[in-house]
């Protein structure tokens, strides 16, 4: 009899550890989690609001969308929330890329400047963007490339602020091949109707690899550099190509913003793979969406969105249910990655990475 209670206690508790291993979707409420690239361009606070009662912190990322005006807008409004929300809100700051004068010494002082006052708002990282490499061009008409020699002061400053870059350069490799090739039916929409961004109707411009290159170089030049890869790098497309990078720059980390369907058309092909890769690069990364509101949508839209695709990714993650995704045809199962990788990948290695003073 004593033999059986203890055989009925050990295979309880057995069976209570194995269940413990893994979050479930009840779970979603009681786990901190950090949205680690969203940009919230208004201050009506909807985003805000849903984020604590989902129990998310946010890093909201200030971008150089257009002009320095769009820029100084982007940083009140970062200061007002990171404010009106403290230790639940962060934000990443942003310059405005005037090629007018670059190259010149004037030109790196006059960033610095600017980014000296960020940083003294509490600016937790500084974001450079695709125009980057994609757009900018310097005064032969050729594209200035992140690697330029003329923007080492700007980062050699970053340095030593030890201020992490988040760094979205280049695109989603679908943006050079054509419709009919991409793996994703959000590229291939997009691209049809934006066809003055779809690199593979333009070979005047910087390939795929000048991109990746470029950022690689960057990262050569500069080992002490904290660098966050924005969409899980530009190396959406397979997981062998950005372990092969996160194995060589040990100051590498990457968010999966607006990514994670490339991961789950990728888990769809070969789930283990990807599970795998997670497991062995838990400390490296993000998790991260790209939502955003910029104040056109209803509070309930807004809401919804946030709330909806927060639900959907943390199903992914931990559970190994059946899914399907908007963006691509086939079946694919959750990844139910260990609690402790979860809570690296949902907040840990932001805290971590972007040095926030997060209070749990
Ligand atoms: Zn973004």
């Amino acid at each position: 009899m004593r033999n059986r209670i203890v055989y009925f206690i050990s295979a309880v508790m057995i069976f209570a550890g194995c269940k413990s291993n893994f979050y479930s979707k009840e779970d979603f409420n009681s786990v901190l989690k950090i949205d680690s690239h969203a940009h919230i361009d208004t201050d009506k606070g909807v985003f805000e609001d849903q984020a604590i009662k989902d129990n998310f912190k946010l890093l909201t990322i200030n971008v150089d969308v257009a002009d320095s005006a769009a820029v100084i807008f982007q940083h009140k409004i970062a200061l007002n929330s990171i404010k009106k929300y403290p230790a639940n809100i962060f934000y990443a700051a942003t310059f405005y890329f005037d090629t007018t004068g670059f190259g010149t010494e004037s030109w790196s002082k006059k960033v610095i400047s600017h980014l000296e006052n960020d940083i003294a708002g509490g600016a937790v990282s500084v974001k450079i963007w695709k125009n980057i490499g994609m757009t900018a061009r310097n005064r032969n008409g050729k594209f200035i490339m992140v690697d330029d020699p003329a923007l080492d002061p700007v980062f050699n400053f970053i340095i030593s602020k030890n201020l992490p870059v988040t760094g979205h350069l280049g695109e989603p490799r679908n943006c050079w091949l054509p419709l009919n090739e991409m793996t994703v039916s959000g590229d291939s929409s997009y691209f049809a109707e934006n066809p003055q961004y779809h690199m593979f109707l333009h070979p005047e411009y910087p390939t795929y690899e000048d991109q990746i290159n470029a950022r690689d170089r960057l990262l050569e030049k500069h080992p002490d550099l904290v660098f966050v890869g924005c969409h899980l790098g530009s190396l959406e497309w397979n997981v062998d190509e950005l372990a092969k990078r996160l194995d060589k720059f040990p100051n590498m980390a990457v968010d999966m913003a607006a990514r994670i369907c490339h991961l789950q058309y990728q888990s769809a092909r070969d789930r283990n793979k990807i599970r795998d890769f997670c497991i062995k690069y838990q400390d490296r990364l993000l998790y991260g969406t790209d939502l955003s509101d910029e104040g056109s949508k209803t509070a309930q839209e807004i809401t919804d969105q946030i709330h909806t695709t927060w639900l959907e990714d943390w199903k992914y993650f931990t559970t190994d249910e059946k899914m399907t995704a908007p963006s691509f045809r086939g079946e694919f199962e959750g990844l139910q990655l260990p609690k402790e990788v979860v809570r690296k990948i949902y907040s840990e290695n932001a805290i971590k990475w972007y040095r926030l003073a997060v209070i749990k």
